[in-house]
């Protein structure tokens, strides 16, 4: 089914995520660059959608502020174990207990395998292999077998050429649903934007509540595919979010 992107903002509730859909991924995460114009046409674009524009990302709220400084905009981090409210209260989840332990396992693992990043987000780990991709499984496996270690705090996410563990209870779409709870969210239709299987609960709860679930790129199958618009790259996404905006 093919569904029709929004050309107004009004009425609209935006949760966007960060990597892969607003900005290219690029070899290591701390690679990426933010186009000069992205940050200034997100301010335009939550300043027209009176304040109702999240990021939602798997990045820390910090570092999200880092890649879009100046601006700053309420913001879901590490999977919604942390939050910038819209008032701009921060709002941290609990960390897992088991993660220092894991840490050091997934360090002991990683220093004899070249090409593997491990990423502490302090509520959850990364264990990045987009330079090995031959290690996969290995990666696969050692998170499997670690996870146990917390096995009621975390979960697997796995992504694109990264698995990660977070907190159980922390989802995407739990961070909608928060944001969707108070205003300037309230009453507004959401509308989700993401490019990978973290983003699938997210997409989901935004067409649960009657708004629409926009996925970028291809590649992955997703359980949303039949319901959902869909942008080509971050490209497209950075040119939509321009004519929202009202700047192109
Ligand atoms: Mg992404």
């Amino acid at each position: 089914m093919a569904l029709v992107l929004p050309t107004k903002p009004e009425g609209l509730a935006f949760f966007l995520d960060v990597d892969g859909t607003l900005i290219d991924i690029a070899p290591t995460p701390g690679g990426v660059v933010v186009p000069a114009a992205l940050p200034a046409d997100l301010r335009r674009l939550a300043d027209r959608a009176e304040g109702a524009l999240a990021l939602v990302s798997g990045r820390d709220v910090a570092t999200i502020d880092r890649l879009f400084a100046p601006e700053t905009f309420t913001a879901a981090g590490v999977h919604g174990s942390e939050y910038r409210l819209p008032g701009g209260e921060r709002v941290r989840l609990p960390v897992p207990a088991a993660l220092p332990e894991i840490k050091r396992e997934l360090e002991a693992f990683v220093a004899g395998r070249p090409g593997l990043l491990l990423e502490d987000k302090g509520h959850a780990l990364a264990l990045h292999y987009r330079l090995a991709p031959e290690r996969a499984d290995e990666v696969a496996g050692v998170m499997e077998r670690v996870v146990r270690l917390g096995a009621d705090e975390l979960a697997l996410q796995p992504g694109k050429m990264v698995v990660e563990m977070r907190p159980r209870h922390a989802s995407k779409a739990g961070a909608l649903l928060r944001l969707m709870a108070s205003p300037p969210f309230a009453g507004r239709m959401p509308v989700a934007v993401g490019d990978d299987l973290t983003d699938e609960t997210m997409l989901m709860a935004a067409r649960d509540m009657g708004g629409l679930a926009i996925g970028v790129g291809g590649g992955i199958s997703r359980p949303s595919e039949r319901e959902r618009a869909q942008l080509a790259d971050p490209d497209a996404v950075r040119d939509w979010i321009a004519r929202l905006a009202g700047r192109a």
